[in-house]
């Protein structure tokens, strides 16, 4: 439910101009198919790694969910009901603890996709491809990464999870990809600034979406979740830096800016942090 009423910051979209509205704001286009915006699918961020894709057929796809308070001060929200769950890597951060034997917050019968395949779930297609971790990070799971790359609306979306540089295999499973979901934090966690590069560079993505840094807001402690940076010394000196001014946006193709952008959301507000229940 109040997810539902999230929806309203849909009308903050500030991304590529025009949203599915375009076509009602100027009558006199609505009989050009040229000027239909074409399918989208809304991109709903809501902390850390963790997000929920809604194809216009209703699917919803979480990706990389966080437990709560593990490592990061905050919970995990309630009333997320997705229809698939995909799971980079078995850390705390990305599988809600399922790795260390943590109850699922989501219905059992739900479609946990947590290594390489292809699965189709309504209108997304998901590949996900054998990647590895980040070092030093994962030994005790072998280092296990998996790259899902997400075909929908004509999009290819690829979220890292938290791998490491790429090799020219995971390269060639990845491909090009129009979105990228990245980490990205003030002390390089995860990527040094040049595997960022490298990452771009081979990828080639037109809207990269950060992620996997610290939210100030919900965390009580200056020096929590430790060795985590904010974004915003990330961002500083990159072009292209847009604020989506709330934590849902709709991203179509006929709508992919020609110079790369990069999207910061602000985390979901449903989220809280430990003084927030
Ligand atoms: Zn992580």
């Amino acid at each position: 439910m109040r997810r539902g009423a999230s929806l309203s910051t849909l009308a903050a979209l500030v991304v590529v101009g025009c949203t599915g509205d375009a076509g009602e704001a100027n009558p006199a286009s609505r009989s050009d198919e040229a000027a239909s915006p074409g399918p989208g699918v809304e991109i709903e961020y809501i902390a850390h790694a963790a997000f929920l894709l809604r194809a216009e057929d209703g699917s919803e796809l979480l990706i990389d969910p966080y437990a709560s308070r593990v490592w990061l001060g905050y919970d995990w929200p309630d009333g997320i009901e997705p229809d698939a769950v995909l799971i980079t890597h078995p850390h705390y951060d990305h599988d809600a603890g399922r790795y260390r034997e943590m109850p699922f917050p989501w219905n059992e019968q739900v479609t946990v996709v947590d290594a390489p395949g292809s699965f189709t779930f309504g209108d997304f297609q998901v590949t996900g491809v054998e990647g590895k971790h980040a070092d030093p990070y994962g030994m005790e799971f072998g280092q296990l990464n998996t790259i899902m790359v997400i075909e929908v609306a004509g999009l290819r979306i690829a979220h890292l999870g938290d791998n490491g540089p790429l090799t020219p295999a995971m390269a060639a499973g990845l491909g090009p990809a129009d979105v990228l979901m990245m980490p990205g934090d003030a002390v390089y966690h995860i990527l040094s600034e040049e595997t960022t590069q490298a990452i771009l560079e081979t990828v080639q993505p037109s809207i990269v979406i950060p992620m996997h840094y610290r939210l100030g807001d919900l965390e009580t402690e200056a020096d929590a979740p430790s060795d985590l940076g904010d974004i915003d010394p990330w961002l500083e000196g990159r072009p292209g830096v847009q604020r989506v001014g709330g934590h849902i946006t709709t991203l179509r193709a006929t709508e992919l800016p020609s110079e790369r952008a990069y999207l910061v959301f602000e985390h979901a507000p449903y989220v809280s942090g430990p003084g927030g229940d």
